[in-house]
């Protein structure tokens, strides 16, 4: 496997030398030119060669994904809402192949070995897919529900169960939120009992994205009824094992392609050598998954939130009210370049959290500040852009409805708005005392 790691990521960096010329020679002009009277158009600042966090190697994986997705993804994603679901096990597979789902692991599970920053990278680009369920069905694969196990995992269980998600062989789901539980973790239902060298498990999980294709899931239950914190273990768990049924796919406002399943566990027997490093750490492995899963849905919705602004100019400039481009009224190009700066802000404060998370930091509190910014200017951002759409923002054929559709799980998902204010007001030591 090393070797198969290791010849993929040379291949990505030997390619990445003549892909980044072309990108340096489109990206860098002369100050003559920035200063002309004629404003160039609006190029994403990570197009420059002098990035905060982005090497030529960042920059060389985001341009052979962008190809990727335009040729593999983006012609299916009208189809893929219609069909409520999208084809995981395939698409997985292609990005498996092209050593997408696993940037950030480790070379001899599959994984190309980089920092988290290249996870960052590649999320940002997979923002460039039409839709939101897509590349949150891809991030759940890549970050959310496989951290932890490359972490912590013993090496068994990460030839089972790690290798073949970063292939793109098997597809991953979370299971944390269950219905009487998503933004209170610790009061999860769901037990795992021991008996003998096997755990039984009973209960059930909400909301699991990629639940009704999936081939294991990251698993949170109670393995003991010590304290809430101490209790809990994050177990693998095949989802062909006898006991474990999808009860429905659930029905929602957005994220059509990615589909949700409610899940019930009724005596499900798994080895206990599935457990996740130690037995009665997985609230504290669950919370440390969490800062990546947030940094990572920060970075994808960034990307769509530049297209977003950038569609909206684009149709504002050529549709006339009263005689001018609705661009040309000042409450809409004033509103664009608002929003413009809120994005260039929650960026900038995105690239410095990946930058002190690399360098080994606890980025809690800046993770937990960009979710919720994340969540709330997509919000703002997309009922704005939708506005200056008039009618055709109304209507299914534009990508500003959609995004004002999937985008509102920003701030429901992952931990609600209200939970990452909790985390930034405990670190700010502004909680009232029990
Ligand atoms: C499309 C979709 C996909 C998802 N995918 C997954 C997945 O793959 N795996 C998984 O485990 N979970 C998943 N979730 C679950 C998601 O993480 C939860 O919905 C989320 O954590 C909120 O939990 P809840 O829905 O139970 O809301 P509740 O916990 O009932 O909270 C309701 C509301 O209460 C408010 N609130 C919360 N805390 C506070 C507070 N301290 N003070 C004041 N108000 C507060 C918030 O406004 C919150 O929205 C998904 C959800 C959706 C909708």
């Amino acid at each position: 496997m090393a070797l198969h790691g290791g010849a993929l990521r040379l291949n990505l960096l030997f390619n990445s030398r003549s892909l980044y010329k072309l990108t340096s020679l489109a990206g860098v002009r002369p100050l003559s030119e920035h200063a002309s009277a004629k404003p160039a158009t609006f190029k994403p600042s990570d197009t420059t060669a002098d990035h905060l966090i982005y090497t030529q190697e960042h920059f060389a994986l985001k341009e052979s994904l962008r190809k990727l997705i335009d040729q593999e993804i983006n012609p299916y994603v009208d189809k893929w809402e219609a069909e409520r679901t999208f084809p995981a096990h395939k698409i997985f597979k292609i990005l498996g192949n092209a050593g997408f789902l696993g940037v950030s692991k480790p070379v001899e599970f599959g994984g190309l070995g980089l920092d988290f920053s290249y996870s960052v990278a590649v999320a940002e680009e997979l923002g460039n897919i039409r839709c939101g369920g897509i590349p949150m069905a891809i991030g759940v694969q890549s970050d959310m529900a496989t951290p932890a196990l490359a972490r912590f995992g013993s090496d068994q269980l990460k030839k089972e169960f790690l290798l073949p998600s970063i292939l793109g062989d098997k597809v991953a789901c979370l299971g944390v939120s269950e219905v009487g539980a998503g933004s209170d973790v610790s009061s999860i239902m769901t037990k795992a009992v021991r008996k003998g060298d096997e755990y039984v498990i009973n209960g059930g999980k909400m909301w699991t994205t990629n639940g009704t294709q999936a081939d294991w899931m990251c698993l949170l239950a109670n393995t003991s009824d010590g304290p809430p914190h101490k209790n809990k273990s994050l177990i693998c768990l095949p989802m062909n094992l006898p006991g474990v049924h999808i009860a429905r796919k659930i029905d929602k406002m957005g994220m059509w392609s990615s589909d949700t399943a409610e899940v019930f566990f009724d005596d499900v027997h798994v080895p206990c050598k599935n457990v996740i490093g130690q037995e009665g750490l997985g609230f504290t492995y669950q919370m440390l998954q969490f800062q990546e899963e947030r940094l990572w849905a920060v970075a994808n919705v960034l990307t769509t939130m530049d297209s977003i602004i950038q569609e909206t100019i684009g149709y504002t400039r050529q549709r006339k009210i009263f005689k001018q481009p609705v661009l040309y009224h000042q409450t809409v190009h004033f509103r664009l370049a608002e929003l413009q700066t809120e994005v260039e802000l929650l960026r900038s404060l995105l690239y410095r959290a990946t930058a002190m998370y690399i360098k080994g930091n606890d980025v809690t509190k800046l993770a937990s500040m960009a979710k919720l910014k994340a969540g709330r200017l997509a919000r703002e951002l997309s009922d704005s852009c939708l506005q200056f759409w008039g009618g055709m923002g109304y209507t299914s054929d534009v990508l500003v409805s959609r995004f004002y559709r999937d985008s509102r799980l920003i701030s429901i998902g992952a931990g609600a708005d209200e939970v990452m204010l909790g985390i930034i007001c405990k670190y700010m030591d502004t909680l009232p005392k029990k």
